[in-house]
């Protein structure tokens, strides 16, 4: 089968073929963080299943260049620069360096390009003056430059590609100014905000006054700025859908760069809602966790990453403690019996078991049916430790299973933890514990056992010896 995607665009499922006439090359822009605070685990679903694409892009041979922003100008985080009086740099840069921390604590492939819009003012007047020239935006009397929807429909645009919009409600040249809006509230948006007292020190210079640019066209600059003026995937989440792409789809073809019949975006990917405990997450109901809130509780990234892997993008995912328990008990599935393969194998290398890979495949292939992918993975897991203490399983056997989990493991990014030195209080307690077990005190030696396995410590008894392997 080939690879198919969502597309919100065409809201179907479509063969997704790069835009590259060879096929190769594929241009992926996801919406990144807005460095207003330390970013939730909700906002970390988006981030991992853009992982996910962009990694099983890459394990189907084609070449991606992923491309991530940094919202660093906004009115979430000019509020706040107000309120704390520190310059906008001092303010977002600990959380941008944080949002990269959590980022690399969940495995998430560093995109290659990670663009800044304060470091964008110039393009992003750039293409506002072109919308300008071309008579789709104008300046208001404040001197702020917004988009006119009527005048860009009057050019052949289309606005409301990704949802229906009902345009009889909608009285032409009225203004919405502020970035986040609903879509009963649809009208003219800001593309440049002249400057008000309570922008601070938040301001630039630029043909129609000093100001700042509004949240949707610093996506529109820095997108096509870097993947060019038409590329592959636009990835979010679907509460971005209205009107943050809307209008960057309005903003980027009304200006005109993209060659004759060429979308801006051939495909748009949402990744939707993430629920915590089954409610809408919320500070006021003690369900709000930042990645380091669930650090702090114990979990490690990797237990995080895989139980976010295990919902389909599409579908509403509850992420619950119950959760995380079973992500861990999974993982552990999935180390013990990589373990006993690493022994049977020793040091061969043969070619990875096909079927594995091919089973796998095909289930992403099917819109990212990570479900599918997963139930591959485990049913795979079942039979090896079948076959492990049926003493049916050969040296080379254990090698190609071993070397086509390594090839799974390049798109979900779970693998096997690095070692890591244990803590004098962890090791003291694999001491007892083979202390326990030479003095054939076995329910003492299990019982630290599983005292280990609580701290997030596995015990590998190998020929050489028990050593600890952080799970
Ligand atoms: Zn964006």
């Amino acid at each position: 089968m080939a690879l198919q995607f969502f597309n919100t665009l065409s809201r179907s499922v479509q063969e997704f073929v790069p835009r590259d006439p060879r096929r190769q090359s594929v241009g992926l822009y996801c919406c990144g963080p807005t460095v207003h605070d330390f970013a939730h685990v909700g906002n970390f679903r988006t981030f991992v299943f853009a992982d996910l694409v962009r990694r099983y892009l890459e394990f189907k041979g084609r070449k991606v260049r992923h491309v991530m922003n940094i919202t660093d100008v906004e009115d979430k985080i000019i509020r706040r620069v107000r309120e704390t009086n520190a310059p906008l740099r001092d303010y977002t840069a600990p959380f941008e360096a944080a949002f990269f921390q959590d980022f690399q604590a969940l495995n998430c492939l560093l995109p290659h390009d990670t663009p800044r819009a304060s470091e964008h003012i110039a393009d992003i007047i750039a293409l506002i003056e072109k919308l300008v020239a071309r008579g789709v935006a104008y300046r208001a009397a404040d001197g702020s430059v917004y988009f006119s929807i009527e005048k860009y429909q009057g050019a052949g645009g289309h606005y409301g590609r990704l949802l229906k919009l009902n345009f009889e409600e909608m009285r032409p040249g009225e203004r919405v100014s502020s970035d986040e809006y609903a879509k009963e509230a649809a009208a003219d948006f800001a593309l440049w905000k002249a400057r008000v007292p309570d922008d601070g020190a938040v301001f630039w210079p630029s043909p129609w006054g000093e100001g700042r640019p509004g949240w949707h066209i610093e996506c529109s600059a820095m997108s096509m700025k870097s993947l060019g003026p038409s590329f592959d995937l636009h990835l979010g989440g679907e509460d971005l859908v209205f009107p943050h792409h809307e209008d960057e789809i309005a903003q980027s073809e009304g200006a005109g760069a993209q060659p004759p019949g060429q979308p801006f975006v051939k495909y748009w990917l949402h990744g939707a809602h993430l629920l915590v405990e089954g409610k809408k997450m919320s500070k006021s109901l003690g369900n709000f966790f930042t990645l380091r809130d669930l650090l702090a509780k114990g979990f490690t990234g990797r237990e995080i990453r895989y139980l976010l892997l295990t919902a389909h993008y599409r579908e509403t995912f509850n992420f619950t403690f119950e959760g995380l328990q079973g992500a861990r008990a999974a993982l552990l599935r999935l180390d013990q019996c990589l373990t006993k393969l690493r022994e049977l194998a020793g040091n061969l290398k043969v070619q990875a078991l096909s079927a594995l890979v091919d089973q796998f495949a095909g289930a992403l292939d099917d819109d990212l049916n990570i479900s599918g992918a997963w139930g591959a993975v485990f049913d795979w897991v079942r039979q090896t430790n079948r076959r492990v203490d049926e003493h049916t399983l050969d040296a080379p056997e254990a090698a190609a299973a071993l070397a086509a989990w390594e090839r799974l493991d390049t798109v979900l990014g779970v693998g096997a933890p690095k070692e890591v030195e244990a803590p004098a209080q962890v090791m003291a307690l694999l001491d007892a514990r083979q202390a326990a077990r030479k003095a054939r005190d076995f329910k003492r030696a299990d019982a630290l056992r599983d005292g280990l396995k609580a701290k997030g410590w596995l015990i590998e008894d190998t020929p050489k010896g028990a050593r600890l392997k952080r799970i």
